[in-house]
């Protein structure tokens, strides 16, 4: 009797497992290593969260992405807390009995509740604030993102081609869906250039929104692909020798009233003379920036002349071989151009933080505006077609060959060290360079293999 009872009861409750089942939210930060970490709690919380937050510890950031770390300037000591922010839902719900991923981005303060200095969120909302404080500016931006789908089939000759799309529909449908459901608005979706590779590109928005729905996209993408059976990877280089995968940063100046600024019919670009200083400064820290926009060993074997990638701290008139580009615009009677002008940052990849890119190209371009910098050299034809003195004798820089050479780069760079400031910059060499050192001795092609998972 006693027995039965006790059956029973343990036989209800597994009965009703169904009903039991609480639904999980998790706040998250995309870190040094592009990656998104963080830590979840019962959905039924999130009001009481929205405080404290969870607990985070400095020495995370250094995590890379081979699940390491190598080394930490933080050790293991300290606290900190990330805490949901505004605007960071990111819900993934494909219907059709498939469980719904809850994700909310977060910003890490530390215990008294002020910005830690190392949460790139923070640090890209401090970039944009001093450009608008300082020159009444805002940016919409919108990143472009190529990626490669591991189980797309493939045939000789499907470069743009429909046929590529066939078999996808469902979940090329379900991505555009919930990057609607959460907010961001689907330009294009196509089958781009390389084999089983594919772009999806969105609407501007203002510029930590704009940081903001690029980690959203990778995580969207991501998940409807697992859910569909399919790897995403957004890796620049998949398979070595073979086009890679870009992450093309388009951006816009724009005044407080929302009027374009970066435009000026005529003048050389068509560029105003904010929007040429803008375009100038990213070019002065060209090599130091690529340590952060391009932050991955393998993001060398994609910035190679002639890959319609970037190669060249070069400035171009709608020529894709340009690490920054000035893009077309209809030329047609009627077309407000001065609101579609804008341009193009190739030289980065999905590899980094978009909020660290960001922050750093705003960086960069302020202090070209502050330096009332000219407009730059707008090159005509592809740099690599022309020998090394004439390239000198242009004043265009080759970009960095390898990581190694990025953060020298960056180190030697006193005023981009200086936007970091100590701790970032210090916790961002330590990091990179301990990544590096992980990889030597694995030859390229297994790079390329371990990159492709990780991203
Ligand atoms: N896949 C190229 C890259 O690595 C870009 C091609 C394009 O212009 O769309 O950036
Ligand atoms: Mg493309």
């Amino acid at each position: 009797m006693e027995r039965g009872v006790r059956w029973r009861r343990g036989f209800s409750a597994w009965l009703c497992m169904g009903r039991l089942r609480e639904e999980i939210v998790t706040v998250c930060c995309s870190d040094i290593a592009g990656q998104l970490r963080g830590k979840g709690f019962p959905f039924q919380d999130l009001p009481s969260r929205l405080r404290f937050g969870v607990g985070w510890t400095p020495t995370n950031i250094m995590i890379n992405c081979l699940g390491s770390i190598p080394a930490s300037p933080f050790g293991s000591r300290g606290d900190l807390m990330l805490v949901p922010s505004r605007g960071g839902e990111i819900t993934i719900d494909c219907g059709e009995g498939q469980p719904v991923e809850r994700l909310i981005l977060g910003d890490i303060f530390t215990m008294r509740g002020e910005p830690w200095e190392c949460c790139l969120r923070g640090f890209l909302k401090r970039a944009l604030d001093d450009l608008e404080a300082e020159t009444g500016l805002r940016m919409l931006v919108s990143f472009e993102h190529e990626f490669h789908i591991d189980n797309a089939t493939q045939r000789p000759g499907d470069c743009y081609a429909v046929v590529k799309l066939r078999g996808l529909e469902s979940f090329i449908g379900d991505v555009l869906g919930c990057l609607r459901a959460n907010g961001l608005a689907p330009d294009t979706f196509l089958p781009e250039y390389g084999p089983r590779q594919f772009e999806v590109t969105v609407d501007p928005a203002l510029g930590l929104a704009a940081a903001d729905q690029a980690v959203k996209l990778r995580e969207i993408c991501r998940s409807v692909g697992r859910q569909h059976g399919h790897h995403i990877s957004f890796s620049p280089v998949v398979t070595r020798g073979i086009v890679g995968n870009g992450v093309h940063i388009h951006f816009s100046l724009i005044n407080k009233d929302g009027r374009p600024a970066g435009y000026e019919a005529g003048a050389p670009g068509n560029l105003s003379a904010v929007g040429a200083a803008f375009a100038a400064g990213i070019l002065r820290h060209a090599r130091a920036l690529c340590a952060i926009t391009a932050p991955s060993v393998v993001s060398y074997e994609r910035l190679k002349p002639h890959t319609w990638s970037a190669a060249y701290a070069n400035l171009a008139d709608r020529d894709r071989e340009a690490m920054v580009r000035i893009c077309p615009f209809p030329e047609m009677e009627g077309v407000d151009v001065a609101k579609r002008f804008n341009l193009e940052y190739r030289a980065a990849d999905a590899t980094a933080s978009p909020y660290l890119q960001l922050a750093m190209i705003v960086r960069a371009g302020l202090a070209g505006i502050r330096a009332r910098l000219p407009v730059p050299v707008i090159t005509n034809g592809d740099p690599g077609d022309l020998s090394a003195e004439e390239r000198e004798r242009q004043g265009i820089a080759d970009l960095p060959r390898s990581l190694t050479e990025a953060l020298a780069a960056l180190e030697a760079d006193t005023e981009a060290m200086g936007w970091m400031g100590p701790v970032l910059s210090e916790a961002y060499l330590m990091h990179k360079r301990g990544e590096i050192s992980m990889t030597e001795g694995t030859d390229m092609d297994e790079l390329c293999r371990i990159y492709a998972r990780a991203y």
